[in-house]
C-alpha cells in the first residue's frame, strides 16, 4: 500500500490516553476532509481498540500502546493499534458480540462489534510473541481533500 502520509504514536496504557489517542488520530485524518460522521466512526473505533489495551492487555502494570495511521491518495485510512500485553487466545470468540472476560467490570463485550460496524475491515493478529495487533480500514466517501492537505 502506498501511503501519502503516516504517523505513529506511542503512549502508556493509562485510561487518560484513550481520549488523547482518539483526538490525535481524528486530527491527523482531517487532512482527507472526512465527514463528521466518518470522523465520529473513526474516533469511536480507535477509542474501543485503545480501551481494550488499557483494560485487558496490561492487567497488572502499565505497558506501551502503539497507534499507527496511514492515509492513501484514494482516501483509505488504515489504522493499527498494537500492544505487547497478555494477548488473545481465541480471536473468533473475542469478536463475538457480548463476549467479555470481564463481565464484573461493567464490560459489555461489544468493543470489537463496534469496531466492525464503524470500520470497513477489522483484522486481529498476534503482535509477535506477545500482545495483539488490531488493524482497521475505513474508506472515506469521495470528496476533495482539505485545503493544504498533502494531496490537495
Ligand atoms: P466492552 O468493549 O464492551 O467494554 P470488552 O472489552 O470485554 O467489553 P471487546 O472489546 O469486544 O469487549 O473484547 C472482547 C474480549 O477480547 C475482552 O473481554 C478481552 O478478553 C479480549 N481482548 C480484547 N482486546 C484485548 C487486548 N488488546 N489484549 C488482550 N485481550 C483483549
Ligand atoms: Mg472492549
Amino acid at each position: 500500500m502506498n501511503y501519502i502520509n503516516e504517523m505513529t504514536l506511542q503512549f502508556e496504557s493509562h485510561s487518560i490516553n484513550e481520549s488523547f489517542a482518539r483526538s490525535a488520530v481524528a486530527a491527523f485524518c482531517v487532512q482527507l476532509n472526512p465527514t463528521l460522521d466518518e470522523i465520529t466512526d473513526i474516533k469511536t473505533a480507535v477509542s474501543e481498540a485503545v480501551t481494550n489495551c488499557v483494560v485487558h492487555a496490561y492487567p497488572k502494570n502499565a505497558g506501551k500502546i502503539t497507534v499507527w495511521v496511514g492515509l492513501t491518495a484514494s482516501r483509505e485510512i488504515d489504522i493499527k493499534v498494537i500492544d505487547a500485553g497478555v494477548g488473545i487466545d481465541d480471536f473468533e470468540k473475542a469478536r463475538e458480540p457480548f463476549y467479555t472476560t470481564k463481565p464484573n467490570e461493567e464490560r459489555a463485550g461489544m468493543g470489537f462489534t463496534v469496531m466492525e460496524s464503524f470500520m470497513d475491515k477489522v483484522i486481529l493478529s498476534k503482535n509477535g510473541e506477545r500482545g495483539v495487533c488490531v488493524e482497521m480500514r475505513k474508506t472515506l466517501e469521495r470528496r476533495k481533500a482539505a485545503v493544504g492537505g498533502v494531496n490537495g
